[in-house]
């Protein structure tokens, strides 16, 4: 590993915060967090933590000797100084003298001694770096220290690796108990450079910002030089089938099987994130996989984001995909029971009372293909495959030097079910649409934007198909939440197969599609040219089909239903004079609602229409508003709000009913109509 320290660039940091009123102590601790923080092998996503001693000075002008310690919620690539929150070191240093502190007493301890209370909360291991004596300390869960640790023994190890200069601390929950310990480990021998913690990870120390940094990233390199000398021959590779199935093929079965069952239909639905690369597959096709995966996680604070580990499940073979499904569920369901078992167990021991997380695996390894990464939004998949990809460097490494030996599962839960992770979790509510996937046609337009919005304002990803590429994407940023846009040809049934492929491949499926591309042509139905009358039918009935198939496919793939959602017009129900191409295939898209309703409604797929009328649009524009208007001989005001409810009707009225059809759970084969009122259009 690179020592990254430059002069320059810590000479400028100084000056930069200089100007802000930020010290020098502050400045190079920001600047060595954030080299630490941009290197996954050290931490990840919140993971690790830094501190310095150094003075602060509070509201009535008092200076105290403070600890500056990462916050929580800070991630350490990024910080800035108020992810460094001040703790007076007097009311610290005097917790050492506690024979107990629980979780909640030593929160509550460290928030009244911060100097600005609007401070986030000091780091777990707040205590660990007060009760030692070096201005500096620095704390990572480097991979390389993991695989000398992650080792039934590691005693001997890391005494072999490392030699004196590093103190041992045997394994404890961060915490009170953890700190005093670690202190403990340091006053026996003063002249440690840093401590390794078993199963968990590395603390170095010094007099300034450098010393601590040089020192971690030396002994990264010691025990990555370790294991790359020490390395055993690599392990049996498992069969593979002769032809394997591909990731796209797989992954709405995956989505499916781990999305929480709610019960009477109801699902809470992942996303996920599929990650592969040549080190992936190498170490996944190990004929050992689910062996390693059974062991557990590497480090103990990965539990948050992959539970007790990994979901090793079989390679996929392309012509058996048809039994791939069942294979697949019941790994999940073996994955869960075990979960479940795990939970029961452990809060057994105790009368605390906890809440069982969902018990779906969070991270799955497919031998041959790569790992898909689950979570409930796709930062939380991401979060997921980024933690495999450290997960699987440990584990090779410590596989290289002796055998995969992690933190036991006993000792384990009490982490996972952290009482301040779970009232973290509690106020963590999802939204309506949180973990699911909405395909939108005709995305960029007035309708289509609006709804990509409002949908990802309720959790959402979406996925904003246009012909215009630039307008598609445009659109999804603005939608937000991940989303992302597609350029397609809609009547080009191999353009809405590449568009739904590329759902599955950024999301792993589609829960909701939104079949809103339309075009209006003009002329009387007796004169009209064949060739437009077909063109129409192309874009305002065939393409519905198209992407209603598509959508139909995945959904089954996935076994949690889904909804089908169709832009049909007023010219469904109620035809304009010279508007008989528009209308006559809308008609029949109206039709082709209710017939999916019925074929699939059996699978939990509902399908519903919606008809607007007269909303300003790329169909309806300013200039067909003037043309319209005048020729009624009315103002264009009047022409738009000409309805019982004497109202202009907007994109963001459709929008919202296509949101309620989306969550209407017992809804299906229904029409809504926004259009202000009509009676001549109205439904019977
Ligand atoms: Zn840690």
């Amino acid at each position: 590993m690179k020592n990254l320290w430059n002069d320059g660039d810590a000479e400028k940091m100084v000056a930069d915060y200089a100007r802000k009123g930020v010290g020098g102590d502050l400045a190079l601790r920001v600047y060595t967090t954030r080299l630490l923080g941009g290197e996954p092998r050290l931490v990840l996503h919140g993971g690790g933590n830094t501190s310095c001693k150094t003075k602060a000075t509070d509201l009535l002008g008092d200076e105290w000797d403070v600890l500056c310690v990462k916050g929580s919620g800070w991630d350490m690539a990024v910080i800035e100084p108020q992810g460094l929150p001040a703790v007076k070191m007097g009311a610290l240093l005097k917790a050492r003298k506690l024979n107990k502190l629980s979780d909640e007493d030593m929160v509550a301890l460290q928030r009244a001694n911060l100097i600005d209370p609007s401070s986030p909360n000091p780091s777990v291991e707040t205590l660990l770096h007060a009760f030692l004596p070096h201005k500096f300390v620095d704390h990572t869960h480097s991979t390389a220290i993991l695989a000398i640790v992650d080792q039934e023994d590691s005693k001997p190890l890391v005494k072999t690796v490392f030699g004196d200069k590093m103190g041992y601390v045997p394994y404890i929950m961060p915490g009170f108990d953890l700190a005093k310990a670690a202190a403990d480990v340091f006053d026996a021998d003063p002249t440690v450079e840093g401590l390794i913690l078993d199963k968990h990870g590395i603390f170095t120390f010094g007099d300034d910002a450098r010393q601590a940094y040089d020192r971690m990233i030396h002994y990264v390199n010691v025990a990555e030089d370790y294991v790359a000398k020490h390395a055993k021959p690599k392990a049996a590779k498992a069969t593979l089938p002769a032809k394997l199935a591909t990731p796209a093929s797989i992954a709405p079965m995956l989505r499916g099987a781990v999305a929480v069952a709610r019960g009477e239909g109801r699902f809470d639905r992942m996303i996920s994130d599929f990650r592969t690369s040549e080190a992936i597959v190498d170490f996944i096709n190990s004929a050992a996989i689910a062996d390693y995966a059974g062991r557990g996680v590497s480090t103990p604070d990965l539990s948050i984001r992959i539970k007790t580990g990994p979901m090793a499940v079989p390679a996929p073979d392309a012509d058996k995909i048809g039994d791939y499904k069942a294979v697949i569920k019941s790994h999940v369901e073996t994955f869960a029971k075990d979960y479940r078992a795990y939970f029961e167990t452990n809060d057994a021991l105790d009368d605390v009372k906890r809440t069982m997380l969902d018990p779906m695996p969070r991270l799955t390894l497919v031998p041959g293909l790569g790992m898909f990464g689950h979570g409930r939004t796709l930062k939380d998949a991401k979060i997921a495959s980024d933690v495999g990809e450290m997960w699987i460097e440990a584990v090779r490494g410590a596989e290289a030097v002796g055998r995969f030996h992690p933190l036991s599962k006993a000792d384990l839960f009490p982490l996972e079910y952290w009482s301040l992770e779970q009232a973290k979790l509690a106020s963590n509510k999802p939204k309506p649409l949180t973990g699911q996937v909405v395909l939108i046609t005709g995305g960029a337009g007035a309708i289509g934007a609006a709804t990509a919005k409002l949908f990802a304002d309720n959790g959402a990803h979406a996925v904003v198909v246009d012909l215009d590429a630039e307008k598609a994407a445009d659109a999804a940023k603005k939608a937000g939440n991940n989303s992302i846009g597609v350029a397609a040809d809609i009547t080009d049934p191999a353009q809405v197969r590449a568009a739904f492929d590329r759902a599955v491949a950024v999301f792993g499926g589609v829960d909701i599609l939104v079949s809103n591309a339309g075009a209006a042509w003009e002329g009387r139905i007796g004169e009209l040219d064949d060739a437009l009358l077909r063109k129409s039918f192309e874009l305002n009935f065939f393409a519905h089909q198209s992407v209603a198939q598509n959508a139909v496919r995945i959904m089954l793939e996935q076994g949690t239903g889904g909804v089908l959602l169709f832009n049909t017009s007023k010219q469904a129900v109620n035809p304009g004079p010279k508007f008989g191409a528009y209308g006559v295939p809308k008609a029949a898209t109206l039709f082709l609602s209710r017939q999916y309703a019925l074929d699939y409604g059996a699978h939990g797929i509902r399908s519903n229409a919606v008809n607007a009328d007269r909303i300003r649009s790329g169909l309806l524009t300013d200039a067909m508003i003037a043309s319209r208007s005048g020729a009624r001989g009315v103002s264009e005001k009047d022409y738009m709000s000409g309805n019982l409810l004497g109202q202009e009707v907007t994109a963001q009225d459709v929008a919202q009913a296509f949101l309620h059809h989306a969550l209407a759970e017992r809804t299906t084969a229904d029409v809504t109509t926004v259009d202000g009122g009509n009676i001549a259009a109205a439904l019977r």
